[in-house]
C-alpha cells in the first residue's frame, strides 16, 4: 500500500520576496509525481481546521487579532511574514492538514504531509514565519477526540522548537525532541523534555551517531501512541539560515533512521517538512521529496499496523 500525501495548492502563498519559498509545496508534489514516486490519485486534499479545534492551543485574544488582522508592527516583525487574509486561509488548512496526516498514520502507520511544522507559533503570538502551530493543535485535537493519549515529537529542523516547547513545557503525555543548531534563532530556547543543541558545522556522520545514541530510548521510555516527525531540510550544509553541514544522503539518511525507529517499535508517525532556505531552491525540494521517498519505501516494505 503505498503512502497518501496531504497536499493543498492553497499552501503557495504570495508572501513577496523572500527567503521562504511557498513555491516548495508544489515542486515537491509535481517532482514526485513526474518521477513516479508517488501517483497524482495519492494526494488526498485536507479541510482546514476549525476556529474550535485551533483554539485548543491558541488563546482568545491572539485568535481574535487572526481574525481582525490587526497587528502592531512589532509583530509582524516578529512574525517576519506579511500577514494576509491567504496566509490566514492557508495556515488553517495547513493545521487541517497536519490532523488528517495524524488520522492517516494511526490508520496505516505512516502519515504523510507536504506543508506544515509551523514550529515557532506560541499560544499567544506567531513568529519566525509560524502563524499557528499545527503540530500542537493536531496533538491537542486527536487527544480531544480520544484517538491518542501519548505523543511524541521529534522535531529535526536545524532551529530550536521554542513554541512547540512550550506548549507542552508541563505535560507528561507529550514528549518534544528537539535537534538543532544550538547558536541559532530562536535566542531564548524554552526547555524541551530533550534538547540536542549542536555546534557550528555539525556534519551527518556526528549528526546521525547522536540521533541514533538518543531515539530509540526516547520512544521506549515514553510510548507514544503517535509521533509527529519535523523532516526540516535547512540542517543542509547549503542554507541560507542554517549552520549545519549535513549532506542531502545525510538526510535521506535521518529520515530513513527517524522512520525505521519508530516502525521497529510500532509508533506511527505523522511527518511535516517544516524550514527549508537552500541556496538553490531546488536542493529543499529535492531534500523534501527524500523525506517522502523515505516514507513510501518503508510503507511498502512493512505492513501497516494491526
Ligand atoms: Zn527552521
Amino acid at each position: 500500500m503505498g503512502v497518501q500525501v496531504v497536499h493543498h495548492a492553497a499552501y503557495e502563498v504570495d508572501i513577496g520576496p523572500h527567503v521562504f519559498p511557498t513555491a516548495k509545496y508544489r515542486l515537491v508534489r509535481n517532482r514526485l509525481v513526474a518521477d513516479g514516486s508517488v501517483a497524482a490519485i495519492d494526494f488526498v486534499a485536507p479541510n482546514p481546521a476549525t476556529d474550535d479545534d485551533v483554539a485548543l492551543v491558541h488563546t482568545a485574544e491572539y485568535l481574535e487579532k487572526i481574525r481582525s488582522g490587526r497587528f502592531s508592527t512589532r509583530e509582524i516583525l516578529t512574525l517576519e511574514v506579511p500577514f494576509s487574509a491567504a496566509l490566514r486561509e492557508s495556515m488553517w488548512l495547513c493545521a487541517g492538514g497536519t490532523m488528517l496526516t495524524a488520522r492517516l498514520a494511526l490508520e496505516r502507520g505512516i502519515g504523510v504531509h507536504l506543508g506544515g511544522g509551523f514550529h515557532h507559533a506560541f499560544p499567544d503570538h506567531g513568529e519566525g514565519f509560524c502563524l499557528i502551530n499545527d503540530v500542537a493543535i493536531a496533538i491537542r485535537a486527536l487527544q480531544r477526540d480520544g484517538r491518542i493519549d501519548r505523543a511524541l515529537v521529534i522535531d529535526c529542523d536545524v532551529h530550536h522548537g521554542n513554541g512547540t516547547a512550550a506548549i507542552f513545557q508541563n505535560d507528561p503525555a507529550v514528549f518534544t525532541l528537539s535537534m538543532h543548531q544550538e547558536r541559532n534563532y530562536p535566542a531564548w530556547k524554552p526547555a524541551s523534555d530533550l534538547d540536542l543543541g549542536l555546534d557550528d558545522g555539525t556534519g551527518d556522520a556526528e549528526y546521525l551517531a547522536l540521533l541514533r545514541r538518543h531515539l530509540p530510548g526516547v520512544v521506549e521510555r515514553h510510548r507514544p501512541d503517535l509521533a509527529f516527525y519535523l523532516a526540516g531540510a535547512d540542517p543542509y550544509q547549503q542554507d541560507q539560515l542554517g549552520g549545519l553541514a549535513l549532506s542531502i544522503e545525510g538526510l535521506r539518511e535521518r529520515d530513513a533512521t527517524v522512520l525505521a525507529t519508530l516502525a521497529d517499535a510500532g509508533v506511527p508517525v505523522a511527518t511535516v517538512p517544516a524550514g527549508g532556505y537552500a541556496r538553490r531552491p531546488d536542493d529543499t525540494v529535492e531534500i523534501h521529496c527524500n523525506t517522502i521517498r523515505e516514507a513510501q519505501r518503508l510503507s511498502s516494505s512493512r505492513p501497516p499496523p494491526p
